[in-house]
């Protein structure tokens, strides 16, 4: 289904939107749209030459310049978004805009200029402190406790909306801890600066107990292709992470080790009730029977995922 199409990638200069990029681009015409926020330029240098390739810099909230790059595309990828969970507790209207008016933003365009197909990538907080772990997609009352997951949720009921009330149809993705190469946030970066910057000891914001679950990013791309070739529902809903989770700690240990590191003294925070901040789930790990009966299971788990990410960060990261 995903070949020979014109198809936008909003957010495809982050993290997982440029390898989303690398994997649609040898047999789709790609358009990236991004404001560069957090997005880098050279996560597509590769590609500014290549004819297959267009890049827009904009804002998702320049609904016209939307309108433009929608046009005679066949479906999009819409992952911009600001994905920092922590940033809610201080400025109570960054989700609202960065997401929910983004996101708005995009089915309006899309609704306007007749793009039927959008895949939108949402993630485990919109669970909450789910009472069923691992948690499936049909688990509720949905009780996100970021203002982050309120506003992915909210994301998700505006495109299901959207779907049956102007025939559209879409993929919704609720991503676990998504690790690996270009990295660009998230507990691996933090852990590398501070300990480049400090070897001898390392913050860990919360009890360290916190306990979620990790995927590697390429495998997470093979996921979403891969929902997105075998379901055809009007609104098509899937968890994507591993089958296994790891706590806090143990990931410093990893990091670490991997920096050839010993005798790093941990300092904890604390935080509220042992989280790393408010808004941080304490236990994180999805089902992923739903994807698995589809026929995708993830190559490795949490720990092996940790490490391939950590050992391709160690030269990005300063
Ligand atoms: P990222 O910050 O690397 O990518 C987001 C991209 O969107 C950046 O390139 C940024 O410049 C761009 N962007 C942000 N606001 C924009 C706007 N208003 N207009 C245009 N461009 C804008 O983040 P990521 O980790 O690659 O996340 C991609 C998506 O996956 C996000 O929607 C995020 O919420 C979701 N997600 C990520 C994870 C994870 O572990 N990384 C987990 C769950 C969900």
């Amino acid at each position: 289904m995903l070949k020979d199409r014109s198809i936008l990638v909003t957010g495809g200069a982050g993290f997982i939107g440029s390898h989303l990029a690398d994997r649609l681009l040898p047999e789709n015409k790609v358009t990236v749209l991004d404001n560069f926020s957090s997005g880098r330029r050279e996560f597509l240098t590769p590609y500014l030459e290549t004819p297959d390739f267009e890049l827009i810099e904009a804002d998702l909230l320049d609904a016209d310049a939307l309108e433009i790059a929608l046009k005679g595309k066949d479906f999009v990828f819409h992952l911009a978004a600001n994905p920092d969970v922590r940033l809610g507790a201080e400025d109570t209207r960054v989700h609202l805009e960065q997401n929910i008016m983004a996101t708005y933003n995009v089915l309006e365009a899309m609704r306007k200029t007749g793009v039927r197909r959008i895949a939108f990538t949402s993630t485990s907080t919109v669970y909450g402190e789910a009472k069923v772990v691992p948690t499936p997609e049909d688990f509720g009352p949905l009780m996100p406790i970021s203002l982050y997951g309120a506003s992915k949720l909210s994301c998700e009921a505006l495109i299901s909306s959207y779907c049956h009330t102007f025939k559209m149809q879409s993929w919704i993705f609720r991503f676990a801890n998504i690790v690996g190469e270009r990295g660009t946030h998230g507990v691996l970066v933090d852990f590398i600066r501070k300990l480049h910057a400090n070897p001898k000891e390392l913050e860990i914001l919360g009890s360290g107990e916190q306990r979620k679950s990790y995927l590697e990013v390429k495998d997470c791309v093979k996921a979403m292709l891969h929902c997105v070739e075998h379901s055809n529902d009007e609104t098509n809903v899937f968890n994507i992470g591993s089958c296994d989770s790891l706590d806090v700690t143990r990931i410093a240990d990893i990091v670490a080790a991997r920096m050839g590191l010993s005798d790093v003294k941990y300092r904890y925070t604390g935080g509220i009730d042992g989280r790393g901040w408010k808004g941080d789930v304490k236990v994180m790990l999805l089902s992923i029977e739903k994807i698995k009966r589809l026929g995708w299971t993830p190559l490795c788990g949490s720990v092996e995922a940790i490490e391939a990410a950590v050992d391709a960060l160690l030269p990005e990261v300063e």
